[in-house]
């Protein structure tokens, strides 16, 4: 009693802080409107308001600095047990297929970790961001099943096959034993002799390079097995998203070590993060709100406007590149200027490294840009006099150029990266590179699509980065391909109106 009756006024103040117009107004923008996490959100409001204590004349007020920091860590570890029960309501049993509309890549990273099997999506599409990782994750996921939400409820069994596109839902015993029937048929299949790592090889002798775009230890083993000649595309996002504290030094320099050691001496091509539209949410960053993400603060641009994060990863890869040969990617190039003011940055963080006796190499790594902004494509000669290399990204190109957000299926119809304005625009990236004489690659899901192979080659890519997975099947079509006779091709692919004249231009590309 006598305790209760002395903590009383403490509690009291404790309450009042916690009703205070000012905290509260302050945390409902930060979620609202900043897109903070609750806790992160927290942690900011407490921070500013600290400073306005501090900055008061009277002591006594200056001293509630302290009763402001209690109620907020009393607050936050209330959160933070509550967040524990929440994450084991939300962790998926062994087996488990998540049926949700729109799942983002942080959720289906976290998901796939507590072994979640598949997932089915009730929009979406095969381009975005989610559907790329959960291939990376071998994940089977259908996206845009338009009634899976009415004819499926919590616990329903559901056969998902992520290879022919198609789901069972309350499977009947037949469908069940075809099932069995082709897992063990799956493992009985012979192991494939690793391919060792050499450019393919057309039928008239021209040679083509195999990468693989992969950032998780098992893809980079299954690429290595696989025949990639390296990894053309290190996407860093993923240690972002699997945590809401951002990654420091350390952790990404952990990561990349493994990296360049799992390569053995074969070479990477890191991309500096690729933060924002459908890939913000979920990480430890407060991306600002947007009404057009996918136009918004993202790739370089985020980098640009947050340098502590930036600089922080260009020392990591920096260290990295002690370990092998790599080369650092900026993601959303619009303008050269970008390219240079990252070129600053990462030689002023190279001084560092050198001053601070941190092993690092003696002069910078090639820095290259993403083509992935139609200005970028239209002004590729413009960034080739800042950029020592480029990588066409055909997913987000495809995007903008068509104006048909990749995540949307319902623009499925619209939005392909075979439609020929973006021929075209590739066609010319590509003879600019060439005429510049600097490295240019191709890592968007075009790149690892075998229909498309014959039109890539036809525009004169030599440089290809994929899936894994899809690497044997690429290394066939090119060994069959005939680059002369392609490129014969050339003057009718580049005046083709439309995508169906594509289609008929690559049957007869096909024809033996
Ligand atoms: C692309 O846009 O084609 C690309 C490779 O980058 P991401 O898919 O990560 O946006
Ligand atoms: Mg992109």
């Amino acid at each position: 009693g006598a305790l209760a009756r002395e903590a009383q006024p403490f509690l009291d103040t404790h309450a009042l802080i916690l009703d205070d117009p000012e905290l509260r107004g302050g945390l409902i923008d930060l979620i609202r409107k900043g897109r903070y996490r609750a806790g992160a959100a927290l942690v900011a409001q407490r921070d500013r308001l600290i400073e306005v204590f501090r900055r008061m004349d009277d002591a006594y007020l200056r001293a509630r600095e302290d009763d402001l920091a209690q109620v907020i860590a009393r607050v936050l570890d209330a959160l933070e047990h509550d967040g524990r029960s929440e994450e084991r309501r939300m962790a998926a049993r062994l087996g488990e297929i998540l049926v949700a509309e729109n799942p983002s890549p942080a959720e289906l990273a976290s998901l796939a970790e507590r072994g979640l099997c598949g997932v089915m999506a009730t929009g979406g599409s095969a381009y975005s961001h989610a559907a790329i990782l959960a291939r990376s994750l071998h994940l089977p996921m259908l996206c845009s099943v338009q009634d899976a939400e009415t004819v499926l409820g919590d616990g329903d069994l559901l056969l998902l096959d992520g290879e022919g596109g198609f789901a069972i839902a309350h499977p009947a015993a037949q469908d069940l034993a075809t099932l069995r029937q082709w897992q063990r048929a799956q493992a009985a299949r012979p192991r494939v002799a690793p391919v060792p790592a050499a450019p393919a090889r057309t039928r008239d002798h021209e040679q083509v390079a195999l990468y693989a775009n992969a950032e998780l230890p098992g893809e980079i083993a299954e690429a290595r097995a696989l025949g990639a000649m390296g990894v053309g595309l290190y996407r860093t996002e993923l240690l972002y998203l699997r945590q809401s504290a951002l990654p420091g030094e350390e952790e990404q320099y952990a990561a990349l070590r493994g990296l360049m050691l799992a390569l053995d001496g074969a070479p990477a091509t890191l991309r500096t993060l690729d933060l924002g539209a459908d890939k913000a949410i979920g990480t430890g960053l407060a991306m600002p709100t947007e009404a057009n993400p996918a136009l918004g603060v993202r790739g370089v641009r985020h980098a640009l406007r947050h340098p502590a994060i930036l600089r922080t990863q260009l020392r990591a890869m920096l260290r990295a590149a002690q370990l092998g040969p790599l080369r650092i990617l900026l993601p959303m190039v619009t303008v050269a200027e970008e390219i240079a003011a990252v070129r600053a940055h990462a030689a002023e963080c190279l001084a560092e490294l050198h001053a601070a006796g941190v092993p690092a190499p003696a002069t910078l790594p090639p820095l290259g840009a993403m083509v992935e902004v139609p200005a970028a494509a239209l002004g590729v000669r413009t960034l080739l006099h800042e950029a020592d290399f480029l990588a066409i990204g055909s997913n987000d190109l495809a995007q903008y150029v068509l104006a048909a957000d990749r995540n949307l299926g319902t623009l499925a119809g619209l939005y392909d990266p075979r439609h020929p304005a973006l021929l075209r625009l590739i066609a010319f990236v590509t003879s600019a590179a060439r005429r510049a004489g600097k490295p240019l690659s191709i890592c968007g899901e075009i790149a690892g699509d075998v229909t498309a192979l014959p039109l890539l080659l036809a525009v004169g890519i030599r440089e290809l980065s994929m899936l894994p997975a899809r690497l044997p099947a690429a290394r066939a079509v090119v060994e069959t391909a005939h680059c002369a006779q392609l490129r014969a091709h050339l003057p009718r692919l580049l005046r083709a109106g439309s995508r169906a004249e594509i289609e008929a231009l690559l049957c007869t590309l096909q024809q033996p």
